[in-house]
């Protein structure tokens, strides 16, 4: 069968920056399986898969609008150490939620000096294209659990919802 909404598809992938370092990448790992049309993946690599058969091989370049959205430097903002107490060791890279007027978000640490702390509410790939390679391995249609959830199951899924 194709790729369409509702299908389970297996893949295996390899993102690539604009400058073709491998910024991650299924290889020797298990195949990544979603549901599309359920947002389980980037809005533009679905785009890309519509259509596709298991064996085809996809290549694409998606643009942060269809990827992890545009760099909003309005996320990054510096709090003061005392902001962040109850934590002892804080370092770069640390991730917290940020209670804002949007509700929580995602946050990473990204300098401490001195007593500014700065953190970074972007997704690490926020403003940047995307270079997938992409290898359909499996289609299949989900079943009736797995269009209630949103998300595919398998070998040892075993959440209770
Ligand atoms: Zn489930």
């Amino acid at each position: 069968m194709k790729i369409q909404e509702n299908a389970v598809v297996g893949m295996h992938y390899t993102l690539k920056d604009s400058e073709g370092e491998v910024i991650d990448s299924s290889d020797g790992g298990d195949i990544l399986s979603f549901l599309q049309g359920a947002g389980n993946i980037i809005v533009g690599l679905e785009k890309a898969l519509e259509g596709k058969e298991k064996g085809d091989k996809v290549e694409v370049a998606v643009e942060p609008e269809e990827g992890y959205g545009p760099h909003r430097p309005e996320l990054i903002q510096e709090a003061p150490t005392s902001a962040f107490q109850g934590i002892d060791n804080l370092e770069v890279g640390m991730n917290f939620q940020a209670e804002t007027e949007q509700g929580p978000i995602p946050v990473r640490i990204t300098s401490i000096e001195g007593e500014t702390v700065t953190v970074d509410g972007n997704h690490e790939l926020a403003g940047q294209t995307l270079f997938f390679s992409v290898s359909i391995e499996d289609v299949r249609e989900a079943t009736e659990d797995e269009l209630a959830h949103g998300h595919t199951h398998g070998e040892g899924c075993n959440h209770d919802h």
